[in-house]
């Protein structure tokens, strides 16, 4: 059973000397517990900033076995809520097999492939959907702008505001990248934040102004998008990329100035906020998927060993849609 843990906590961009594989005892389940093998792990921004300090929940610490969201088959189980075979998703670490209470973990619905429950119809696609739906609230005919754009979330929200017949717009890293978002992902547009003159290119892109906001940077980006915001817009506070893996974080200037001027509403969330309606964003993903006016887009690195990689990697931006490793088969 290998394990990797966090050898020591970074203090500016995460390294892979940050990290430690080693061989773990094989866990034993106690009453009440299962025996999971991880399948796949989904590796996420947001596990950077817990190695920052606490958010939402605990801070990492050194020498903890690195936290992760996955997706597991149990193995042996010593409650009736459970079966071997039984596949589930839990908060996890990155190793081959975990033990966890029966009460914590999830089972899922018979979705193949299993990579689905971790992209489209995971955190990822249930992110995007309550985000833009729940908290942004755009109206047929409106701009939504959107950050991160060729990553897993900010994929999911173009793609769903234009399924709500709304004008998108992306913001993305590289000529590149942005050419994939409107060619592959569909966007009517994508801005690369990397070339100079941010807020011309956004002027250009957004000629009737943004009324929808789906920040997942923070930082400069957040700065230059509040000045093409219109009036009443809102701003959808979903993460802040830009600052996790920094020792000099930059904030917008224009707070609150802005948002007096121009009666913008701002306002953050967390996924699991709006869990009681988790079956009807089900429902209109998987509508959307089958009609495809959703495109799946996975970026899935093999090997428990290559996960300090993969998160390094997303963090430099070298991942394509939702990116999570597999350690397991099906
Ligand atoms: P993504 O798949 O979007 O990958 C991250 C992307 O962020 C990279 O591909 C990169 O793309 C971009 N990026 C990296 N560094 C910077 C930077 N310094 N400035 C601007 N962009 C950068 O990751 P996730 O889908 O996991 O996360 C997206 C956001 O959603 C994160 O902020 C995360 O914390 C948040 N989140 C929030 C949740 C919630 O409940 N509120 C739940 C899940 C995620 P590029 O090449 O374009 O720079």
């Amino acid at each position: 059973n290998r394990q990797i843990t966090v050898a020591d906590l970074p203090d500016g961009a995460l390294e892979p000397r940050h990290f430690a594989l080693a061989e773990a005892p094989m866990p034993e389940p106690a009453e009440g517990e299962v025996l999971l093998r991880t399948i796949l792990m989904s590796i996420d921004a947001a596990n950077r900033s817990w190695m920052q300090g606490a958010t939402y929940r605990d801070a990492v610490r050194a020498g903890d076995a690195m936290p992760t969201y996955a997706l597991c088959e149990v193995i042996e189980s010593r409650s009736d809520r459970l079966a071997p075979g039984d596949i589930v998703a839990t908060e996890s670490v990155w190793a081959d097999y975990v033990t966890r209470p029966a009460r914590l973990v999830l089972k899922q619905p018979e979705i193949r492939p299993l990579s689905h429950l971790m992209s489209v119809y995971g955190i990822a696609g249930k992110t995007a959907f309550h985000g833009l739906v729940n908290v942004g609230r755009p109206i047929a005919g409106e701009t939504i702008l959107v950050s991160a754009a060729a990553g897993s979330v900010g994929g999911y929200v173009g793609q769903i505001g234009k399924a709500l017949g709304c004008r998108v717009v992306g913001i993305a890293g590289g000529a590149e990248k942005c050419a994939w978002v409107v060619d592959h992902l569909g966007f009517d547009a994508c801005v690369d934040y990397r070339a100079p003159g941010l807020y011309k290119a956004l002027r250009a892109a957004c000629p009737n102004g943004v009324d929808v906001y789906f920040d997942n940077v923070g930082g400069e980006t957040l700065e230059t998008a509040l000045a093409v915001m219109n009036e009443r817009g809102r701003v959808v506070c979903c993460g802040a990329i830009s600052q996790y893996d920094t020792a000099t974080p930059t904030g917008p200037r224009n707070l609150p100035g802005l948002v007096v001027v121009k009666r913008l509403r701002m306002e953050g969330f967390i996924v699991m906020d709006f869990a009681d309606r988790d079956a009807t964003a089900l429902r209109a993903l998987q509508t959307w998927v089958a009609e495809g006016r959703i495109r799946v887009s996975e970026d899935i690195v093999e090997g428990l060993e290559n996960a300090p990689g993969a998160l390094i990697g997303l963090l430099a931006g070298d991942n394509r849609g939702k990116r999570m490793v597999r350690v397991g088969p099906d």
